[in-house]
């Protein structure tokens, strides 16, 4: 038996020692999901004792997270995003805190309206579930070109209770041309293939390459879902993308040849264009 508060001690020792910069919270996160209690929880009740079997498991995480640098999402099997659980595993991208301001812009611009809703390339699904938590008459549909993350995704609209209004399809965006959308959002792959030996070894090494191999220029997936939601989006339909640093400029020249007028530019915590809201005007 060993108290949590020293068990936290030892093993954000470890991490700090492995120069992995989030060690508290990290080791927080992976003894709250061992002990089955919420890290609130956790911190209030320093002296809670954990069993052996606990003990195993925790320190078996702490070193899988010092030496491989695995991604605590990926060990405790969830992430939080908007305020909700999120079921992962190494076929999803872990949700990002970026793409919550993507969510938040759209909540904005949507509130009190019923948008029919495309996500492309849902992964986790964080994107739509979140949006249709929000906007409580809206429908939608979510495709992804992997079947193993539309089972998450699945997974996870039931947990959060969106599941009866997103269909989910499995497809590529090349291949889809049903239905007309009020809005279509996405986070595409968009790093450049030659950029993506030099991501984090957590995310090189553990998150799915199918999401973020955007091509020779990082914008293979982008210039599809432009191309595509020109077809499908209503007239004056929005369409809300995430992309990569320094992209601004070319995708902004693919959104005008393809007809869409820039509404809204969104800034990340870096301060870089991370999003960009923009409608489509035949006219
Ligand atoms: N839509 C998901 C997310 O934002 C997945 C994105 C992706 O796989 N490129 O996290």
């Amino acid at each position: 038996m060993m108290k949590s508060n020293l068990l936290i001690k030892k093993g954000s020792n470890i991490l700090k020692k492995n120069r992995i910069k989030s060690h508290i919270i990290d080791t927080e996160l992976l003894l709250s999901s061992v002990s089955g209690r919420s890290r609130e929880k956790l911190l209030l009740n320093s002296n809670l004792e954990m069993s052996q079997t606990q003990i195993r498991f925790f320190n078996n995480l702490i070193i899988r997270r010092a030496l491989k640098k695995e991604p605590v999402a990926y060990l405790i099997k969830k992430k939080e995003f908007w305020s909700m659980n999120f079921n992962v595993c190494k076929d999803v991208l872990i949700p990002r805190p970026e793409t919550e301001i993507l969510v938040e812009k759209v909540v904005k611009y949507f509130k009190g309206r019923k948008p029919f809703i495309l996500d492309i390339g849902t992964g986790s699904g964080c994107i739509i579930i979140s949006l249709l938590q929000e906007l409580k008459n809206s429908k939608g549909v979510a495709i992804d070109i992997s079947s193993k993350a539309l089972k998450i995704a699945i997974k996870n609209s039931r947990i959060n209770n969106t599941f009866k209004r997103i269909k989910f399809v499995n497809t590529s965006i090349t291949n889809f041309n049903r239905y007309k959308f009020d809005l279509i959002v996405s986070n595409p792959p968009y790093i450049a293939r030659h950029q993506l030996k030099n991501l984090d070894v957590g995310i090189k090494k553990f998150e799915p390459k199918l999401a973020l191999d955007g091509g020779n220029d990082g914008l293979d997936v982008l210039r599809k879902v432009i191309y595509k939601s020109r077809k499908i989006l209503k007239n004056n339909g929005m369409l809300a993308l995430e992309i990569g640093n320094g992209q601004y400029k070319k995708v902004s020249q693919i959104l005008k040849l393809n007809k869409f007028k820039e509404k809204f530019l969104i800034h990340d915590y870096k301060d870089n264009i991370r999003c960009i809201l923009s409608a489509l005007n035949h006219y």
